[in-house]
């Protein structure tokens, strides 16, 4: 297929169609759109996770769950093909960190170590970071028995028919402790407190489910493993008497929730409470003309690789809407 005509651009006065921020799913499906469509996007990909581009799937190995992939795919392989996509198609691709955003007029100022780049539309794909536990064997362990995504990992080969545990005592982690009882063959919540902060009806589910335990002023402490260096359980501490044992479970999952990486337009668009950016329902418009939001950073709720796809596809249509509107 051929791309389609051009929309208006203005290189006369240095001024870019449209900049991307992030280099996950949402990124790159945007990025692949608008190239596609002639806009000529600038990426900033960005490298604060792990140091490379390619967003959290980065940080994973098997993802079972992309369409396409029936064998299932490697995180960093399925990130490598979108990026080879996106510059097949002419996205401009920088390996930076933006630091500065000024979207309080047209055209917005963005700004990397390396570079100013003006534009007149802008996509911040820019993800969301799991909150960690910082334990101490925490990176030995993590995608090797803690994960941050039941629905992700739940049903993979290292976790189905074991014993789990989950850390958390909100919506997400009572969330996650009932998804993974379709594969585990018991749940165990930590709970710090000595009551869940999740809704009524998500504490009635947890608290009457058999295959779930709920243990309340607990917290894990650490990762404990097995001569052949699995993970064989965890060390808990009660955080009301100091007591220590250890549980034995095969795998740690995090349901404590996710970091929106939204600090950059604090002030400059609306954000909700938790930090996510907002977009008018069933769009990626924010509240800022010309700026629009993709993927994980304006999305508590679903999380998926696919889902960050597929509102970064509806991003960079809306840009190229939006462009030939304000022509
Ligand atoms: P992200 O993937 O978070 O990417 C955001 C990008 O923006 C990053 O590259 C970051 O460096 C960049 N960025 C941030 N700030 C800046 C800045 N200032 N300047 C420039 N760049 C910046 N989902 C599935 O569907 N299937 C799975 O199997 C699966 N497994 C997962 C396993 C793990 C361990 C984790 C953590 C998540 C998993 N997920 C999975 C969830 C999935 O990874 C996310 O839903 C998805 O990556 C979100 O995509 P995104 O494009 O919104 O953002």
């Amino acid at each position: 297929e051929t791309p389609a005509s051009s929309p208006p651009s203005d290189p006369s006065k240095g001024v870019e169609n449209l900049v991307i921020i992030g280099s996950g799913p949402a990124g790159y499906t945007a990025a692949i759109y608008a190239a596609r469509a002639n806009l000529k996007p600038v990426v900033f990909e960005g490298y604060q996770v792990g140091g490379v581009p390619g967003g959290q799937l980065m940080t994973t190995t098997e993802v079972e769950n992309f369409p396409g992939f029936p064998e299932g795919i490697t995180g960093p392989d399925l990130m490598d093909r979108m990026r080879k996509q996106a510059e097949r198609w002419g996205a401009e691709l920088h390996q930076e960190d933006v630091e500065f955003v000024n979207v309080k007029s047209s055209p917005f100022v963005i700004r990397s170590s390396d570079r100013e780049v003006k534009c007149y539309s802008l996509i911040i794909a820019t993800g969301a970071t799991a909150k960690r536990l910082r334990l101490p064997r925490e990176d030995e362990f993590w995608s090797r028995g803690i994960s941050a995504c039941a629905i992700c990992d739940g049903a993979s080969p290292l976790f189905k028919g074991q014993v789990l545990a989950v850390v958390g005592g909100g919506d997400t982690a009572t969330e996650e402790a009932i998804y993974l009882t379709k594969y585990a063959h018991h749940v165990h919540l930590l709970v710090r407190k000595e009551q869940l902060r999740a809704s009524k009806a998500m504490q009635d589910r947890v608290l009457n489910n058999p295959n779930i335990t709920v243990h309340f002023n607990t917290e894990a402490v650490d990762v404990v493993s097995n001569d052949k260096g699995q993970m064989s359980g965890i060390q808990l501490k009660r955080t009301d008497t100091g007591e220590e044992s250890v549980l034995e479970v095969k795998g740690l999952f995090y349901g404590i929730g996710h970091n929106p990486n939204s600090q950059l337009l604090q002030g400059q668009i609306e954000l909700d409470t938790a930090g996510y950016i907002l977009v008018k329902e069933g769009s990626a418009k924010t509240s800022v003309d010309g700026v629009f939001a993709a993927g994980d950073v304006q999305d508590h709720e679903w999380r998926q690789a696919v889902t960050a796809a597929g509102s970064g596809c509806i991003a960079a249509l809306s840009v190229e809407r939006y462009l030939v509107a304000n022509d």
